[in-house]
């Protein structure tokens, strides 16, 4: 049996309708931005294997990094035991984050970094004895799919199933250019008609839904209206961390910073699955009490997981290196190239790029389903061509690791350019 044939005998896929779907591809290699199957076909990964993947497949230093960790303290539980791992990568990252953050909390995923965030935006306010119980959040928003997480997401298919069962959750419209006011007006009212904890969303771009766009200066002015409120900010920067702006995080770009921070997908790397969510001392001291009640019940098994924590320092001290930092330049310059080259396209309605993001709109009659026909045509056409592209409905966006070759992004512009006879 070929690993196609036994996959789908045992396995269950994420986002998958394995009725209508074709089989997976099965990848044995990878290396930098490339990918090789089981027949040896090679694979541009153009999205950074969902965005985690920014030094490369298979990175030799991280690799390292890990293979020294596992072999000095694999593992030790967080509760009542610390190390030098952890504690080395918190101060690290204390360093380059806005400096109102002080405080960090690991888990496993991005996910469970909202997850977090939420509950202890809830609890700060119980510990505090005021009922708070709303969380504002923007219109198909995305961030992550455990129960909290899944309810602030705003993409409907995903959670169609929960309805009813969610937290209270109020949607605010993204302040898309020239819709700034009506996302101000919407989130006053939500701040006044509800008992509003917290507002998540993922700062600058919307990943999921298409790297939908907007601008710091926005986000500062909602950032503000909440502050005024007592309404926590909890920045999202799953998908926008580590670089993929063309800053640090994309809170850089903002002059108000927010109360929380949830860090996951490229923070190792793309080796371990780890996140962290990070909280001012204001927060932190809601929850620090003689009463045990007042302390934070959230943990998982792997909490702060030394190897995890050890992926994350070597990520972090490729990302700080001068080569990184040209390379995020170098693919920002390539998409505004291509962004000129391509937008006067007749089947391109917009095109944006943000630090090594780039997404372009194509032209459709009707309104595009996220999963729908055309986004399937597009994903087929993109594998065939040996270049992995998720398109979301109509959007393409690219996302490449940031050490892709110039040469590998011409081949991804020329499929994606290739594409748009084919819609
Ligand atoms: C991917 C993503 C998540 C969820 O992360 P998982 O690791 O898939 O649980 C949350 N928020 C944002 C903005 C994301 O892009």
């Amino acid at each position: 049996m070929t690993l196609q044939e036994k996959d789908s005998q045992y396995l269950w896929h994420p986002y998958t309708q394995h009725k209508t779907a074709a089989l997976p591809i099965a990848i044995k290699r990878g290396e930098g931005a490339l990918l090789w199957d089981e027949n040896n076909k090679e694979y541009i990964d153009a999205i950074a294997s969902w965005w985690v993947n920014p030094y490369g497949h298979s990175n030799k230093f991280i690799a390292d990094a890990i293979y020294k960790q596992l072999t000095t303290l694999e593992h030790v539980l967080f509760g009542g035991f610390t190390h030098e791992p952890a504690i080395i990568l918190a101060e690290k990252l204390i360093e380059i984050l806005p400096n109102n953050q002080q405080k960090l909390f690991f888990s496993d995923n991005g996910s469970t970094a909202v997850e977090v965030a939420i509950k202890v935006a809830l609890q700060y306010f119980f510990n505090k004895g005021e009922k708070k119980t709303t969380i504002i959040a923007f219109d198909n928003a995305f961030h992550g799919d455990t129960f909290a997480a899944m309810a602030a997401s705003g993409i409907s298919f995903f959670t169609e199933a929960f309805q009813g069962m969610l937290i209270d959750i109020v949607r605010i419209p993204v302040p898309i250019k020239g819709r700034e006011q009506d996302s101000f007006d919407a989130l006053a009212k939500a701040i006044k008609n509800h008992n509003c904890a917290g507002f998540i969303f993922e700062p600058l771009v919307q990943g999921a839904s298409g790297m939908v766009m907007y601008e710091p200066e926005t986000l500062n002015k909602l950032i503000r209206i909440c502050k005024e409120n007592n309404v926590l900010t909890i920045a999202d920067e799953v998908m926008t961390g580590f670089g993929k702006t063309g800053k640090t995080f994309a809170c850089d770009y903002l002059t108000e910073q927010p109360d929380m921070m949830c860090l996951s997908k490229a923070l190792t790397g793309g080796t371990i699955p780890m996140a962290i969510t990070t909280f001012t001392k204001d927060i932190f001291d809601a929850f620090y009490d003689e009463d045990i009640n007042k302390a934070l019940f959230h943990g998982h098994t792997f909490t702060a997981n030394p190897t995890g924590c050890a992926a994350a320092l070597a990520s972090l001290s490729l990302l700080q290196t001068q080569e990184m930092q040209d390379n995020i330049a170098r693919v920002n310059k390539r998409h505004l190239e291509f962004q000129k080259h391509i937008e006067s396209h007749p089947k391109v309605t917009t095109t944006r790029v943000l630090g090594v993001i780039f997404a372009l709109e194509i032209q459709t009659e009707t309104a595009a389903s996220y999963y729908g026909s055309l986004r399937n045509k597009l994903y087929d056409f993109f594998i065939e061509n040996g270049v992995v592209l998720r398109p979301v409905g109509n959007i393409v966006y690219i996302l490449p690791p940031y050490v892709i070759t110039d040469e590998q992004l011409q081949k991804v512009y020329q499929v994606v350019e290739k594409a748009l006879e084919i819609v």
